[in-house]
């Protein structure tokens, strides 16, 4: 099975991008909906979170995390963010292993894996060919403007992420997102024929 990695920067258009690869029918496992999944109530990601940052932390009266609020206290204090992500990523590493591994015993030939820190979480290194969503910096403030007004998270998000055109340098396969969604579209189909050209011999054992 071929895992395609697909990132990009906050806001640069990856779920948008995402819903183009379901609409051609190729599966999507996305890594924001793992995160959800494993801060539910009573799930091993939530007792350990609870334990490591107290119950102030629980939304009432459902003693769900209040993700706002986690997301204001660690995205202003790399330390406690850092303490996050070691936390999670066991579960959330898992929670996608068990979605490909379904996919895969339905017989998928080809995956999407979206994965906004793919390269953060070193999980770059499952996927080939890995596909990043470019946009230039003014676009991308612009899109997040007219999204949600550009909260002060999202401030903090971007300044927490690795640089998108640092991203860029490590993707196989670049897709701009600076023009239309016209644009967008024509350029995917692009993608689309590369990601999934069957691989010659050479490239499939060097992959
Ligand atoms: P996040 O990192 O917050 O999850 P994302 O990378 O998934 O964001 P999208 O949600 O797909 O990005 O796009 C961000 C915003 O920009 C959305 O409101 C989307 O509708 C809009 N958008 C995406 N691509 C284009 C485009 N080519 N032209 C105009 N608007 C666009």
């Amino acid at each position: 099975m071929r895992i395609v990695g697909l990132t990009g920067g906050i806001g640069s258009g990856k779920s948008t991008v995402s819903t183009l690869f379901k609409a051609h029918g190729i599966p999507v496992v996305d890594a924001d909906v793992v995160a959800r999944d494993v801060l539910k109530r009573g799930t091993g990601g939530w007792k350990k979170i609870v334990a490591a940052f107290g119950e102030d932390i629980l939304r009432q009266p459902d003693g769900e995390i209040d993700r706002p609020k986690l997301g204001r206290i660690v995205f202003s204090d790399p330390e406690k963010r850092q303490l996050l992500n070691r936390l999670l990523a066991p579960y959330i590493s898992s929670g996608i292993f068990w979605q490909v591994l379904k996919l895969w015993m339905k017989g998928c030939k080809i995956i999407v894996l979206d994965v906004p820190l793919l390269f953060e979480a070193k999980m770059d290194k499952w996927t080939k060919p890995i596909v990043v969503v470019w946009v230039d910096p003014e676009t991308q403030l612009q899109r997040l403007m007219a999204r949600d007004g550009m909260t002060e998270e999202d401030t903090n998000r971007i300044n927490a992420q690795m640089s998108l055109d640092l991203k860029r340098t490590k993707a196989d396969i670049v897709l701009d997102n600076t023009g239309s969604l016209e644009d967008l579209n024509e350029n995917f189909q692009k993608v689309l024929v590369q990601v999934t050209k069957p691989l010659t011999w050479t490239e499939f054992a060097l992959s």
